[in-house]
């Protein structure tokens, strides 16, 4: 393979953005090497600047689930753009997404759309303060739930990878306010919970941590983070902004029985465009302006061509037997990932939840953020560049999940197979 052109796109763009990309784990940095600038995609399949063409798990780090350039999709978005692109008034099609999604998510009785994961999160927080009358917020080590000051604190995802879980530009007064305790770790948020709950406004998951690459709950843990935060009165808040709608149809919080009082959604129900909604309890989400006092607002929430996308790809997905697919297709790839690496002997940790997985370089089970730290990530890195060459695209990072979507076929897999078999032998 050559990367000439994607090469000097990176020397190109290095000059003009910071690290050369808008968002720093694209950047290749932990795993060296030079990022592939991407032309096109379609299905499965993404194809580069060089004329290279890979099977792609990456999936615009989650929400291509049906595949790329969904001809459904596609055909959707061509006529709403014919309509008009921005209107910044309401339209019809902010009801019918919010229909879905209401219907997919039980817990979630009233919706607010807005552009990005970073805004679900940092609003549905501003909700819960502003309902409980309360400051303080828990989360979890390793979680991510974007890059809002206060969040940024312990936080996975990019920031395991470049070692610097606690971001300069925060200020301490911010991150004060956030509390982290362990992942998986019971005891410990009861504890803090039983010392402190009269300043917690609320304890914020992901249900499946998928930003430190896919860490299971213990069987337990999402119930008793339920029964403690319903015994305070503090509010608990999912955020499914990565496994809504690929974990399950209904999110982690279906596959696990957990009814959460707010719910972060993004990635998959933007169909690709840019999009996020947090949603949930009545009387929670009538604290939200203009019903309520707590300010949240947002130029293109709502946008027609990003309700467009997202109507087109839970169409889809909520079609009879598509999830049976995708998930069936995803036992398959990991059967196919684990045997691969038993045959090369390669010391490994699979993990999979739905439609999203990881595959750690460690003998050791990964249950947290300090279990998923033990990982080997130059032989990851390793492993990437050889899986990269053989034309499969990863995330470029241990600390990142993989995705499957209903274009990856049988054969796709296969492939698959085949490259991780040479690689992991290479490592
Ligand atoms: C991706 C992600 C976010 C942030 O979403 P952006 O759209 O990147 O701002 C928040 N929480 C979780 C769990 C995510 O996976």
């Amino acid at each position: 393979m050559r990367f000439t052109k994607s090469k000097k796109l990176f020397r190109q763009a290095s000059a003009l953005l910071p690290g050369g990309v808008n968002s720093p784990v694209r950047a290749f940095r932990a795993v060296g090497g030079n990022p592939v600038f991407i032309k096109s995609a379609k299905g499965s399949r993404l194809y580069d600047v060089d004329g290279n063409s890979y099977i792609d798990y990456v999936l615009s780090w989650g929400p291509m689930v049906v595949g790329h350039s969904h001809p459904k999709v596609v055909a959707a978005l061509k006529k709403a753009v014919e309509n008009g692109t921005s209107f910044g008034a309401p339209t019809p099609l902010e009801i019918t997404l919010a229909e879905m999604v209401l219907s997919a998510y039980p817990s979630i009785e009233k919706v607010r759309m807005v552009n990005s994961g970073t805004e679900a999160t940092m609003s549905a927080i501003r909700a819960a303060r502003g309902f409980t009358g309360r400051d303080r917020i828990i989360k979890f080590e390793g979680c991510y739930h974007g890059h809002a000051d206060g969040l940024l604190v312990k936080a996975g995802s990019g920031a395991t990878t470049f070692g610097v879980p606690d971001s300069p530009g925060v200020p301490k007064s911010y991150a004060k306010n956030t509390i982290t305790v362990p992942f998986n770790d019971v005891k410990a948020v009861k504890n803090v919970i039983e010392k402190d709950w009269k300043s917690i406004a609320c304890v914020i998951v992901e249900p499946v941590v998928g930003n430190i690459g896919c860490v299971l709950p213990k069987p337990g843990f999402l119930e008793n983070l339920r029964k403690l935060t319903r015994k305070y009165g503090i509010v608990l808040i999912f955020d499914e902004v990565m496994t809504g709608f690929r974990v399950a149809y209904g999110g982690a919080q279906a596959a696990f029985g957990i009814k959460p009082d707010l719910t972060c959604l993004g990635k998959v129900i933007g169909g690709g465009l840019p999009v996020g909604a947090y949603g949930g309890k009545k009387e929670i989400m009538s604290m939200i302006a203009p019903e309520g006092p707590v300010y949240q607002a947002g130029t293109l929430s709502g946008n027609p061509l990003a309700m467009t996308a997202g109507i087109e790809t839970l169409k889809i997905l909520s079609k009879g037997g598509a999830y049976e697919k995708l998930l069936g297709r995803s036992a398959e790839l990991e059967e196919a990932l684990k045997d691969a690496a038993k045959r090369a002997g390669a010391v490994v940790k699979f993990y999979r939840a739905g439609s999203m997985f990881c595959t750690y370089f460690t003998g050791k089970e990964v249950v947290d953020y300090e279990t998923a730290k033990l990982a080997d990530t130059k032989k990851f890195a390793s492993f990437f560049a050889r899986m990269l060459s053989n034309g499969i695209n990863l995330a470029p990072s241990q600390f990142e999940a993989g995705f499957m979507s209903l274009a990856h076929s049988r054969r796709d897999i296969d492939e698959t197979a085949r490259a991780a078999y040479d690689s992991f032998r290479r490592v």
